[in-house]
C-alpha cells in the first residue's frame, strides 16, 4: 500500500510511523523546511492528569504507552516517566484535588494527594509555598523542539519512507492523488492531510465547516535552573482547563476564589517542564478571538513568574525565549480529534488541541486501524 502524508508535525510523524511500521510504502510532505508549528512550540507535556474520563483519557492512556515504547527505541525524543505535580494553594483548590482522587478512574492515572515534604521529596526544587500537591504519577514528557527530527532520522532509516520538505500540497486531482506547488504529482491508496492550524486554502476548499477553531498561547523558556526540576508542575488555575476537575468543587472554586487578574483576563494556568539543556519552559495563556495578536504581551510572563518564583522559593532565571503557537481544536468536546474523509482516498486530521502531543500516536494508530492499514 502507498500513503502520502501531508504535514510533518506530531500527528503527521506519527501517521507516517504507523504506515511504515505496518510496510508501506509513505512519501511525507511538509511546506516548510522543517515543521515549524504547535508540535515544537509546545511543552512536550504527555499530559494525562487532566483527561477527561472514558474516550479522551483512554487514548492519553493508550499514547503515553506508545511514547514510552518509541522513546526507548529513539532515545533522541527524550521521552521520560515525570510525573506532574499539580500544587495547590487553597481549602478550595484542595478540595478539588480531593475530588480528584475520589475519581473511578484515579487510580489508572495515579493521582496522589501529597503534603508539602512529601511533594518535596518527590521534587526538591519546590522550596516554596503550598498546601498540598496532586501527583499524577502517569505523566511524561518529550523534547518537542527535537522530536520530531528524531522520528524522522529513525524513519529514514526505511527503505520505504520518503521526506519531501518545502513542497505544499495545494491540490486534490484524484482518489488518493494530490498535486504539490512543485507541480509534482503523488499518488497513493490513502492520502492523510495532519496539517495542523492551517484551516484555510486546501483544507477550507476539501472541508468548508470544519467545527474546529485556533487557540493561540504565550510560552517562555529560562535558562538552566542549575538544579533538577524531576517532576512537571502546575498550579490549580490548571483545574479550570482540563475537564477531568469538572464538578461541585470545582464550582465551588470558580464561585469563591476568582483567577488572578492577569490570569483571568489571558486565561492563563502555569503549566512548567524541564528541557534536557535544563532549562524551564512555562506557560501558557489562551486566546480564542481573531485576529490574534502578532506580539506576546508581559503581564502574563509576570504574573508566571511570581507564581512559579512563590512554589520554587527562588528567582526564575533569566528568560532565554518567548514565543507564541496556535493549535486547532475540535469544536465538539466530546471528539479526542477531528478525522473526515474529504475526497475519495483523502482523508484530513485535525483539531487534537492542547493534547495533541500527548495523543498523537493513539490517534494515527486508530486512523491506521480504521483505515484498514
Ligand atoms: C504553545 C503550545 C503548547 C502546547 N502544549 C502541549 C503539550 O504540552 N502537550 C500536548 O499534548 N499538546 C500540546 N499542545 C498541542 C499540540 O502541540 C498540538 O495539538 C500538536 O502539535 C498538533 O500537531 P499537528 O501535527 O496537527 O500540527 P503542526 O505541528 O502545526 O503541524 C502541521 C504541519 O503541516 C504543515 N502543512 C500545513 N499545510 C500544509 C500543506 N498544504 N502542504 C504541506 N504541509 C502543510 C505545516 O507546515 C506544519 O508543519 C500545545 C500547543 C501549543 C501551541
Amino acid at each position: 500500500m502507498r500513503v502520502t502524508v501531508v504535514g510533518a508535525g506530531v500527528v503527521g510523524a506519527m501517521h507516517a510511523w504507523q504506515a511504515v511500521e505496518r510496510g508501506h510504502e509513505v512519501v511525507q510532505i511538509e511546506r516548510e523546511a522543517e515543521a515549524r508549528g504547535a508540535s515544537l512550540r509546545n511543552f512536550g507535556q504527555i499530559w494525562v492528569s487532566g483527561r477527561a474520563g472514558g474516550e479522551e483519557l483512554e487514548t492519553a492512556l493508550r499514547a503515553r504507552e506508545l511514547w514510552e515504547a518509541l522513546g526507548a527505541r529513539v532515545p533522541a525524543l527524550g521521552f521520560r516517566p515525570n510525573g506532574s505535580l499539580t500544587l495547590v494553594r487553597s481549602g478550595l483548590e484542595r478540595a478539588v484535588a480531593e475530588a480528584a482522587l475520589a475519581r473511578a478512574d484515579a487510580a489508572v492515572r495515579g493521582y496522589k494527594l501529597l503534603t508539602p515534604a512529601e511533594a518535596r521529596a518527590v521534587n526538591p526544587a519546590l522550596r516554596g509555598a503550598y498546601e498540598a500537591a496532586l501527583y499524577c504519577e502517569r505523566d511524561a514528557a518529550v523534547e518537542p523542539r527535537t522530536a520530531q527530527l528524531a522520528l524522522r532520522a529513525q524513519l529514514l532509516k526505511s527503505p520505504n519512507y520518503t521526506f519531501l520538505p518545502g513542497r505544499e500540497v495545494r491540490e486534490v486531482t484524484g482518489p488518493g492523488t494530490v498535486r504539490d506547488d512543485h507541480g509534482d504529482v503523488h499518488r497513493a491508496d490513502a492520502v492523510v492531510l495532519c496539517t495542523g492550524a492551517w484551516l484555510g486554502g486546501l483544507v477550507k476548499e476539501l472541508a468548508p465547516d470544519l467545527p474546529v477553531r485556533r487557540v493561540r498561547l504565550q510560552m517562555m523558556q529560562t535558562d538552566p535552573l542549575g538544579e533538577a526540576l524531576p517532576t512537571s508542575v502546575a498550579d490549580a488555575d490548571s483545574f479550570r482547563y482540563y475537564p477531568a476537575y469538572r464538578g461541585e468543587s470545582l464550582d465551588r472554586l470558580e464561585a469563591g476564589q476568582p483567577q488572578a487578574p492577569t490570569a483571568a483576563a489571558h486565561r492563563m494556568q502555569l503549566l512548567m517542564v524541564q528541557r534536557a539543556d535544563g532549562g524551564l519552559t512555562i506557560g501558557d495563556t489562551h486566546e480564542y478571538e481573531h485576529p490574534f495578536a502578532f506580539d506576546t504581551l508581559e503581564d502574563p510572563y509576570e504574573h508566571l513568574a511570581g507564581v512559579v518564583e512563590g512554589f520554587l522559593g527562588r528567582p526564575l532565571p533569566r528568560i532565554r525565549r518567548r514565543w507564541a503557537g496556535v493549535y486547532a481544536q475540535c469544536t465538539d468536546p466530546g471528539r479526542v480529534v477531528h478525522r473526515q474523509q474529504v475526497r475519495d482516498g483523502v482523508w484530513l486530521v485535525t483539531g487534537p488541541g492542547g493534547r495533541g502531543m500527548t495523543c498523537a500516536p493513539a490517534i494515527a494508530e486508530t486512523t491506521a486501524n480504521e483505515l484498514g492499514w
